[in-house]
């Protein structure tokens, strides 16, 4: 029997109900005719306090609850890859009909075919999490059907290889005195139960994102955590597109949680379009978008961040890594905030409720690179934007993500505004997995990742001294040496951490790229210091071709064509053996800079 209870009061999307029977904490309920989605936060000896998902207005105060015997959970199957769907895991977009009308999810008819191959007999023992079977849509690749993370005994029977619908039994699961359980494509998780793995592996190898400032500066773990936090307008959506699109996942899930529903449509239409780099058909074919629609309520957003790393944990099932992109979790935490001040509960920190921190921490904790039930290694890498009110980095939802991520990418405005992209600011950004990662360059054949990258880290502070320094006594009052320095850190800059979103041939940068970029770079440092130690006039090296050659390498050399990187070495080499030829020849009169 179903518990059942009437709704006393209401406000926007929470209320608070007369149970006549006990409902559970986190049960997922059903509200009024409608059925609307809703979940029970706090029950108070016969209250209960319901936030419900979908969009309560129109509702009579006196409304019927009731529970659904669960919690809140949603489906997961073969449909996802390719999907855009809102935050309960709704279809998006359907040409028909475009909008979700409250309380459809339960209704919606299931007319989709999903090819089906079994892979194991019936009669045999299935563990939880075994692979029995693989499908997919249409033409899309492969997917692992698992036997659900908490159902093994005897396989009884299994559906033959064939076109299915996703909700239609196709396996008989006999679990002893638990009884029977069918098992479908489509199977159901509660969002706030972290799905079950064998065990957790440390991480050891960085995702690459293509981005040279973040993957040779600061690393993020497959596996791993980051946050960009960024005011509006310092380039958070674009990266989070460029790292879609460049990163070495499998697969992308991406959750657009916005204020306005102009930004999300954003998303929708633009992601589509999106080429994948590795196979130059659309990026779609291995995302999921996840978005709260700008008529979604406030409660939805809460639950969708939840629902997105269910999703990401469920191809990481499958023995894939996933990458999850949410934009942003500033927007989710005020919907945290809202909805908390509808219960009327003390507000702490910046009105946000005390419990944020641990909030954000379960989110963060889903982060891991595993061995998953059927002994696949399967990974789940989490990045979430923040746009801090003002870009003020001290305000809770950025100070409090700080405390749980281990790459923190700063997006600075002032670099911005001067159109410096990616605007990751490098002495505000940091990773503490980076010195894990120096084995995995070494395999790449970087074996000098970690020296060049402390060398750079050490160059650029060294430059924001001498910069405040030039700023009192002028740049030319600097003694050579600090020049060739600022001279440098500029090449660093224009050359290396200089990427844009827009170039066909730089969007994305090879791991092998990466290096051969920092190797040249530091190369040029090493003969700049030898010239100006013999005396070589820092115009002439300032005006040498190969600068001009070196800032604009990642637009112009392509990943194919690495040999490219041997011949501008050769070059640089030349360039500064004349210079030294022909300053030991006295004919060292200054040139101007180009
Ligand atoms: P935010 O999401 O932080 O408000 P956006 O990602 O929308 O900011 O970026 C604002 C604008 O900055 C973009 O429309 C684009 O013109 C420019 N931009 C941001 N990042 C890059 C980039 N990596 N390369 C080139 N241009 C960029």
């Amino acid at each position: 029997m179903n518990a059942h209870a009437r709704a006393r009061w209401m406000s926007g999307p929470v209320l608070r109900a007369r149970c006549s029977s006990p409902f559970c904490l986190r049960e997922a309920v059903l509200v009024g005719p409608l059925g609307l989605l809703g979940e029970v936060v706090r029950i108070d000896h016969d209250e209960i306090m319901v936030q419900v998902y979908e969009d309560t207005s129109g509702l009579r105060p006196d409304v019927d609850i009731v529970g659904t015997g669960g919690p809140l959970a949603v489906p997961l199957g073969p449909a996802l890859l390719g999907g855009m769907f809102d935050g309960l895991l709704r279809p998006l977009g359907r040409t028909d009909d475009p909008y979700i009308h409250p309380g459809g999810a339960r209704a919606e008819a299931n007319t989709t075919l999903f090819q089906f191959e079994p892979l194991i007999a019936a009669g045999v023992n299935v563990q939880a999490g075994q692979q029995i079977g693989r499908a997919r849509a249409g033409n899309g690749p492969w997917q692992r059907v698992l036997s659900p993370p908490d159902v093994s005994g005897k396989l009884l029977q299994i559906a033959l290889a064939g076109a299915y619908p996703d909700d239609l039994p196709l396996a008989e699961i006999d679990r002893g005195a638990q009884g029977v359980r069918a098992v479908a494509l489509r199977e159901y998780w509660p969002v706030r139960t972290p799905r079950p793995v064998r065990r957790r592996l440390p991480v050891d190898a960085p995702l690459i994102t293509g981005q040279r400032i973040l993957d040779s500066l600061f690393p993020i773990a497959q596996g791993g955590k980051a946050a960009i936090p960024g005011g509006f307008g310092t380039g958070k959506t674009v990266l989070l597109e460029a790292l879609a699109r460049g990163c070495s996942a499998d697969v992308i899930i991406y959750l657009g949680c916005g204020e306005r529903g102009n930004e999300i449509a954003g998303v929708l239409e633009e992601f589509p379009q999106l080429i994948d780099p590795r196979s130059g058909r659309s990026l779609m074919e291995r995302t999921v978008i996840i978005a709260n629609t700008s008529n979604m309520p406030v409660a939805a957003r809460e639950a969708s961040i939840y629902t997105a790393v269910t999703v990401a944990e469920h191809f990481r099932d499958q023995g894939l890594h996933v990458a999850l992109m949410a934009d942003s979790t500033s927007r989710w935490a005020e919907a945290l905030r809202e909805v908390s001040g509808r219960f009327g509960e003390l507000p702490g920190e910046g009105g946000y409720p005390a419990y944020l921190a641990s909030r954000l921490a379960d989110f963060y904790e889903r982060a891991a690179r595993v061995e998953t039930l059927d002994g696949s290694m399967g990974s789940v890498t989490l990045i979430g934007a923040i746009s801090p009110p003002s870009g003020d980095l001290s305000e809770p939802v950025t100070t409090h993500t700080k405390r749980y991520v281990r790459a923190f990418w700063t997006l600075d405005a002032r670099r911005a505004q001067a159109r410096f992209y990616p605007a990751v600011h490098p002495l505000q950004s940091y990773s503490e997995s980076a010195q894990d990662f120096a084995d995995w360059w070494g395999q790449q054949g970087n074996d000098r990742w970690w020296p060049l990258r402390k060398r750079f880290l050490a160059l650029l502070e060294e430059q924001a001294r001498l910069q405040r320094m030039a700023r009192i006594i002028g740049k030319d009052a600097l003694p050579p040496r600090q020049q060739l320095l600022l001279l440098s850190a500029e090449l660093l800059d224009e050359g290396f951490l200089r990427q844009s979103a827009f170039s066909a041939l730089d969007r994305v940068c090879s791991p092998a790229k990466q290096g051969a970029m920092m190797q040249i770079i530091a190369r040029w440092m090493d003969l700049a210091e030898l010239a100006v130690g013999r005396g070589v006039p820092l115009a002439l090296i300032a005006a040498l071709p190969s600068v001009r050659a070196l800032k604009r390498m990642g637009e112009d050399i392509d990943d194919q064509q690495m040999e490219r990187f041997k011949t501008l070495q050769t070059r640089l080499e030349g360039e500064f053996a004349a210079l030294a030829g022909s300053a030991q020849g006295g004919q060292n009169a200054p040139a101007t800079a180009g």
